[in-house]
């Protein structure tokens, strides 16, 4: 017996299946749309990059939470999830898709006025990523009931109006590639989750918002912001 008990991370629902996904960690991939590095100033990376977000800080689709503390610019970043079913460590790309368990829509809300600072300063990220309630997950699809990843629509709007708008293919490093090159540094396994970048139109968003994230074959992910605590 633990000496204390700690609140459950949320099973994500899965399409079909009466039992949810567990969540074991979750890795994000920085500046993984060209005209995203753009918008940021920046190139896309030759070579992927990574942050991770703690499960405790993920939610589900439907959530309403606090606008966070700390910041004045928090920004939506809509994001395809892959969620991985079996493990995968020093994989080729050929190898990774067949550890695919399956897919959903994602939110990596994001402190972008501390991640400027943090940049300016060659500091961590962390306080303007592993946010709490900043890692938002819409129910899974299956990697076979989806089907191939191809140009499927990405999208995001803000009580209504759209402000990202994009496709999987513009991925500057596609899944495969993405899912080999993290084998490389960690024993991948079930209940993996990883957010793979988002395009641009990233922005701000306020108080009393509701977001809401499409990507073309998944179920929706919402979210909607009350005052801050
Ligand atoms: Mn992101």
């Amino acid at each position: 017996m633990p000496l204390f008990d700690l609140p459950a991370v949320p099973d994500i629902p899965v399409a079909g299946e009466t039992e949810g996904y567990p969540v074991r960690r979750i890795f994000c991939v920085g500046r993984n749309y060209a005209a995203h590095a753009a918008e940021m100033g920046d190139e896309a990376p030759a070579v992927p990059f990574y942050f991770t977000k703690a499960p405790a800080h993920l939610i589900l689709s439907g959530a309403t939470v606090p606008y966070p503390s700390g910041t004045g610019d928090y920004h939506h970043e809509i994001e395809l999830v892959v969620a991985l079913g079996a493990p995968l460590f020093k994989a080729t790309p050929d190898q990774t898709m067949a550890a695919v368990y399956g897919y959903a829509t994602g939110l990596d809300m994001t402190r972008r006025d501390l991640q400027a600072v943090a940049k300016d300063g060659g500091l961590p990220w962390d306080i303007a990523k592993d946010v709490e309630n900043a890692a938002v997950v819409g129910p899974m699809t299956r990697a076979a009931d989806f089907g191939p990843l191809a140009a499927q629509r990405i999208s995001l709007s803000v009580d209504g109006r759209t402000r990202q708008a994009s496709t999987i293919d513009k991925m500057v490093h596609p899944v495969p590639k993405l899912l080999a090159h993290l084998s490389g540094f960690y024993h991948l396994q079930p209940g993996d989750l990883i957010f793979t970048g988002t395009p641009e139109g990233i922005g701000a968003v306020t108080a009393g918002a509701t977001l809401r994230g499409e990507v073309e074959g998944l179920a929706p992910v919402e979210l909607t912001l009350t005052e801050a605590e």
